[in-house]
């Protein structure tokens, strides 16, 4: 098997017997991505001597000795540049390390490279990203899906063993079952955003891009814990995620929330998680019928919500402090609105505006406020379910990924993209997508797993009883 193929045990296990060299492991990545990045456009930085000088370096003794990862080009990992796909940060170097970046550096990993994105975050297909879109490695004249359709394209495509990333609304999820990856979004508070840029505070965490679940639990107990550095971050024990995960679904009860079958969903998108909601049964799990009566409100919170933190969050770019000034101000108040106009792309500056609108005054109270409480009754729909049940399955998005261009001028199309996967953001849950199969066009589906607040280490094993019982998470795209 090609090494860029290997998942993380695996490449542990030959690093470690020393069957191959941290820097030949660099070189066939780099060798990889020469091959296949000019059609994929998975990423937006490589520097592939820095990496081989920290292979040369690395301790394969190590829990993630000499094992490159690919980050989000939101996360600060100092020295490097960090834009998140803006204009407006064009030029900016991180000068320290965000919390997991350390984490990671302290488990041995090798830093190796940043995955294009949505601009800020801001998407659903990688559209938005202010150099160019990624394109699907199982079909390139497809979205990969956003906003870190860079980062699941490159671990799909091979071009990544695993990837950092943030979600909001789903960014992790959502990508990683247009592509075919695993894609975890722990609980709020599970991972330190000490170090992320953020887009809507409330909402986003650091999870993982991977090729199996395994890896996404590994990952998981290496990256998550308290950090002083984020009030938001909580101060409960890591377990051993990997510890758990071949213990079956015997005996589990799963719920399946009916809300989450629509009119709209593609029919070979229900057919593929239904099957594998009869496989869970024939596991031995009990599945019950669950009622999530708020779902339909989720988006329109969502986009109340996470706008009015992006535009607060964005006001600090301005020209003055971090990346991009515009060029012969005439005063203070041309230097930020031209390096804001010239900086931010439209969708940013249609969030900004969207948020700037839902806080001020006389709509606060019917918009913000409004969907602060709905915000509530969609958690407390959760609540419920949970009582009935370990965890839910569902669709990770409503269709397979979409062609290149054809949402980009319908800005609600390109938000329901999203509708299965942002809930979980609003009640600060966790959720996990695998795949699930693909339609009769090769396309990937991804199956949602969803946990209670802290309930990764069952929802992981929920993914695991699926994912060894089938074959799709060993399929590799045409490229
Ligand atoms: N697609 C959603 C949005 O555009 C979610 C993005 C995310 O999770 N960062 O906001």
């Amino acid at each position: 098997m090609e090494t860029t193929s290997l998942t993380i045990p695996e490449l542990r296990q030959k690093l470690s017997s020393g069957a191959i060299r941290p820097r030949e492991v660099v070189d066939q990545l780099a060798a990889r991505i020469a091959a296949v990045d000019p059609k994929v456009k998975a990423y937006l930085h490589v520097d592939a001597e820095k990496a081989r000088a920290a292979a040369d370096s690395a301790n394969p003794a190590l829990p993630l000795g000499g094992v490159p990862i690919a980050v989000k080009d939101v996360i600060n990992v100092k020295g490097d540049p960090c834009t998140c796909a803006s204009k407006i940060l064009e030029g900016y170097v991180a000068p320290y390390d965000a919390t997991v970046i350390a984490k990671l550096r302290e488990a041995g990993a090798i830093l190796f490279g940043r995955t294009n994105m949505d601009e800020f975050a801001m998407g659903s297909s990688t559209e938005n990203s202010s150099w160019g879109p990624t394109h699907n490695p199982w079909d390139l004249d497809r979205i990969p899906g956003g906003s870190s359709g860079g980062s699941a394209a490159a671990v799909a495509g091979h071009e990544a063993f695993v990837a950092l990333w943030t979600d909001t609304g789903g960014s992790i999820r959502q990508p990683a079952a247009l592509c075919s990856c695993v894609g975890l979004k722990p609980t709020y508070g599970r991972v330190s955003r000490y170090g992320l840029t953020a887009f809507a505070s409330s909402l986003d965490q650091i999870g993982t891009f991977s090729k199996t679940v395994e890896e996404a639990a590994l990952l998981l107990e290496i990256i998550a814990g308290h950090d002083t550095r984020d009030n938001t971050s909580v101060n409960r024990s890591v377990p051993k995620y990997a510890a758990s995960l071949g213990m079956g679904v015997k005996g589990l009860r799963l719920g399946v929330p009916k809300e989450y079958f629509i009119a709209g969903i593609d029919p070979e998108v229900e057919k593929a998680v239904r099957a594998a909601i009869d496989a869970y049964r024939g596991q031995g799990a009990e599945i019950v019928e669950v009622s999530l009566p708020h779902t339909q409100y989720a988006v329109a919170v969502y986009y109340i919500i996470a706008t009015a933190e992006a535009s607060a969050n964005l006001a600090r770019f301005d020209g003055v402090r971090y990346g991009r000034r515009a060029k012969n101000p005439k005063d203070i108040l041309d230097l930020y609105r031209r390096t804001r106009a010239e900086g931010f792309g439209a969708e940013v500056k249609r969030r900004i505006i969207l948020g700037t609108y839902v806080l001020s005054s006389g709509y606060y109270d019917a918009y913000y406020n409004r969907a602060q409480k709905v915000r509530h009754l969609i958690a407390d729909d959760f609540r419920q379910a949970f009582k009935k049940c370990d965890a839910l399955l569902t669709p990770t998005s409503p269709t397979p990924a979409f062609k290149l261009g054809e949402r980009t001028q319908d800005p609600l199309q390109m938000y329901l993209a999203d509708i299965f996967t942002i809930a979980v953001n609003l009640a600060g849950i966790c959720g996990v997508s695998i795949p699930c199969g693909f339609t009769s066009g090769k396309l990937p589906i991804g199956l949602q797993i969803i946990g209670p607040k802290w309930g990764e280490e069952t929802m992981l094993r929920v993914a695991h009883a699926y994912e060894q019982a089938t074959p799709w998470h060993k399929e590799k795209p045409p490229l």
